[in-house]
This record gives C-alpha cells, sequence and structure tokens, in this order.
C-alpha cells in the first residue's frame, strides 16, 4: 500500500477537491489518503477557540458563521444533490458548539484539540462524499478511533504500539481499496481528540506508513518538489531532485516549511521513500527523500524563519552562566513547550532564539524573568544557509542588522532585524 497526503491547499475550494479526487482515482493501488483541512480552516478554528476562552459570544458565533459559509460554498459547487454533505459539514459544527457549551476545562490546549480537529473531520467528510458520486470505492475512517496519543493536547506523543494494533483491525485492502482519513489528529485512551503541532498532517501520513509497512508516503504540494528555497521569499530557486533522509530532517529544523519534521524519523526508522509532488503538475519528477541519495553539496539552500525572539538570559548575581544555569533555563523551556532553535552562550549569558508565535512565550519569560536578568528582541528573522559561500554570506548580511551570526564549515546561520 501507498500513503498520500494532501494539505489544505490542495483542498482549498471545490476544483481542488476534484484535482485531488481525480489523482486518487487514477491511482491503481491501495492507499490510504490522509487529508488536511480545507485552505486556511485550522486558522479560523484557532480564532473560534480564542473567542470562546475570552468570552466573545459574538466573535463566536461571527467566526463559526463564515466557516460554514465557506465550506458550505465548496458542497455547492461540487455536490449536484448537496443535502447529505451539507447536513453532514452542519451536524459536525452542531456537535463541536454543543460540547463548547458543556465543557467545563478552560485549558487551553485541552481546548484547542477539542475544537481544531473538527476542520478535518469536515474536510474528509467532504471529500469522501465526492469520491463515491466519482465510483470510487473509498472508506472514511475516524483517524481517532485508531491513532492513539497521549494526553499531550496541541503536540501529543503516538502511542505506536497500541496504534499498530487498531489499525491492524480496521485496515483490510482485500475488502477496500482507498482508506481516506484525516491528518494531524488523534485520540487519547480517554476518546479526546488530540493533535499532533500545526502543520502535522505529514506526520500523520508517515505514521501510516510506518505502521502498515507502506512502500512509499507521497506528500502532494503546490510547489513542484523540495526546493532550494521557499519561492514566496526567493527568486531565483532549484529544483532538489533527491534528498536524503538527514538533509531533510535539517531542512525542516531549520525552517523549511516543505515537511513537518517530525516526518522523517517513522519513514527512516522503516526504510520508506517520501515523494514530494505537485498536485498540480501530478506527473512531473518531484524530489525524492530517502536513505541513500547523491549529495546535494553543491548548491546553496536557503532557509528564512520569521518571527523569531531572542531572549538572552544573566544570572542576577553577575555569576557565570554555567550548568545549573542552563539546567534551569531549558526546564523552563521545556514546561512552556518553547523549541530551540539557535542557542549561543558567553561567559555571564545563554542566549536563545525561539518562535515568537507560541502561545506559552509570554508564561515563559515570565518565569526566566525570576531566575534571570532577561533582555529579548521580537520579530527577527532567521536565515540559515547551507553550502554557503564569503560572497553569499557578505549579499545576505550586508544591509541588515545583524544580532547574532554563527558557522560550521557547511551551515551558516544569521539572525537580522
Ligand atoms: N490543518 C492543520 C494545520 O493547518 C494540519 C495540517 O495542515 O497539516 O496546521
Ligand atoms: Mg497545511
Amino acid at each position: 500500500m501507498k500513503v498520500f497526503k494532501f494539505g489544505g491547499a490542495s483542498v482549498k475550494d471545490a476544483n481542488g477537491v476534484k484535482n485531488v479526487c481525480g489523482i486518487i482515482s487514477s491511482t491503481p493501488e491501495n492507499l490510504v489518503v490522509v487529508v488536511s483541512a480545507m485552505g486556511k480552516t485550522t486558522n479560523a478554528f484557532e480564532r473560534i477557540l480564542n473567542a470562546y476562552l475570552d468570552d466573545k459570544q459574538e466573535i463566536l458565533q461571527a467566526e463559526v458563521k463564515a466557516l460554514k459559509k465557506y465550506h458550505e460554498e465548496i458542497i455547492s459547487n461540487l455536490f449536484e444533490n448537496p443535502a447529505q454533505p451539507l447536513f453532514e459539514m452542519e451536524a459536525t459544527f452542531e456537535g463541536l458548539l454543543y460540547f463548547l457549551s458543556i465543557n467545563t476545562k478552560r485549558d487551553y490546549d485541552f481546548c484547542y484539540d477539542q475544537v481544531v480537529s473538527v476542520g478535518e473531520l469536515i474536510s474528509t467528510k467532504i471529500v469522501a462524499s465526492y469520491l463515491a458520486t466519482q465510483n470510487v470505492n473509498a472508506e472514511w475512517i475516524d483517524v481517532r478511533t485508531i491513532l492513539r496519543t497521549d494526553s499531550t493536547y496541541r503536540d501529543a506523543n503516538v502511542d505506536f504500539d497500541k496504534s499498530a494494533e487498531l489499525f491492524k483491525n480496521q485496515i483490510d485492502f482485500s475488502k477496500t481499496q482507498v482508506y481516506l482519513t484525516q491528518g494531524f489528529i488523534g485520540a487519547n485512551h480517554k476518546g479526546f481528540s488530540t493533535t499532533l503541532g500545526r502543520e502535522g498532517s505529514d506526520y500523520t501520513a508517515a505514521i501510516i506508513a510506518n505502521l502498515l509497512n507502506g512502500e512509499s508516503v507521497t506528500i502532494w504540494k503546490d510547489v513542484p518538489g523540495v526546493l532550494n528555497a521557499d519561492p514566496r521569499i526567493f527568486n531565483e530557486t532549484v529544483h532538489l531532485p533527491s534528498v536524503s533522509y538527514k538533509q531533510a530532517i535539517e531542512l525542516a529544523f531549520f525552517g523549511a516549511q516543505i515537511i513537518h519534521p517530525k516526518t522523517i524519523k517513522p519513514l527512516q526508522n522503516k526504510g520508506i521513500p517520501l515523494y514530494v509532488k505537485s498536485f498540480v503538475e501530478p506527473s512531473a519528477v518531484g524530489t525524492e527523500v530517502a536513505a541513500s541519495i547523491s549529495k546535494i553539496d553543491a548548491v546553496p539552500v536557503y532557509i528564512l524563519k520569521q518571527q523569531q525572539v531572542l531572549i538572552s538570559v544573566e544570572p542576577k548575581d553577575y555569576s557565570f552562566a554555567l550548568e545549573d544555569s542552563w539546567i534551569k533555563l531549558f526546564t523552563i523551556m521545556q514546561k512552556h513547550r518553547l523549541k530551540t532553535n539557535l542557542v549561543q552562550n558567553s561567559a555571564i549569558s545563554i542566549s536563545i532564539c525561539v518562535d515568537g508565535n507560541n502561545h506559552y512565550l509570554n508564561d515563559a519569560l515570565e518565569e526566566m524573568m525570576n531566575s534571570f536578568r532577561v533582555k529579548y528582541n521580537e520579530n527577527l528573522s532567521l536565515l540559515t544557509i547551507q553550502n554557503y559561500n564569503e560572497q553569499i554570506l557578505e549579499n545576505y548580511s550586508c544591509n541588515k542588522e545583524v544580532l547574532l551570526m554563527q558557522k560550521s564549515r557547511r551551515t551558516a546561520r544569521i539572525l537580522y532585524k
């Protein structure tokens, strides 16, 4: 079997859904298809969640209305007879609103997963209904019945053993050729929804391939494969036909938004290749990510991470920032789920660069201030250049207020305003 993953951009409107279904129906193999929420639906659900937690009823109702309308339009453009898919979509929203009306646990992470997971449920129901009209025998699965996680809401850890057992009971290719399910979401042992982190559908696809010993995973995107730079930011990009697992992990870690960082491990562990292909041009070659692939050393690769914050902490009594300070700092970081993008130390300070959009950043800063003198700089950009040379570095650092620069033999990182 193979796993296909279609992200939000591929199903952002009715034509997108038709195109996705065309790719599925022209694939003659056993498939598990993983689909994300449509377009920017997850962002809209984040706004619904905030309105709920802030008790802003009007905003909540308006956001729900707009989101329903968005899905209604897609449905009415897809189906001659839209009554059933419309009813299912409405019912899913009603279920959410009912849950919110009786919920008493106002923990942000818990509520986040109960609310945001609805986007994937709706999108997959619509895609499944449309596939049925195209005579594709696809079975819709609520992935929460088979993908078991712990209760780390918003960044859940998958229980691979339990999930393997559940998958085995549900998936039988002698009965059905195509299974269609949600990316990004799972459930804990109590049956509550959990999520795997933003953009986590790639990871879901990799988990499923791992659990079912898949032949390959294909991530269908709006770009022709892995490029050496984000075409929305850099002008001249080069297509990379093949990338090793290690290079892919590095690209994802440095912030290339092409693959979710957790995707590679489940694939690498079982030697399953990953293909990144264009849903706009399905027959084009794309990129292969696999074990031993010739090096791309010659091509400089540019990865830009925006909205970065550089935090510098110093022990309050002017003592050296030694190991006990590291332990204290990283314990706070772990508690508040800050992920380190870059670290630099000096005699009396430790500097870390983290994502500025972290929900718990202010809580973390506050706690750091109890133990350290803390300074921070917001709205920074972190540019990582692999296979750099001095000329490239000069080009990218001149005219910029550079706060920090790190270089190894192959990789340079520039943090600037
Ligand atoms: N819908 C989720 C998100 O937008 C998951 C995904 O697209 O992979 O983050
Ligand atoms: Mg997405």
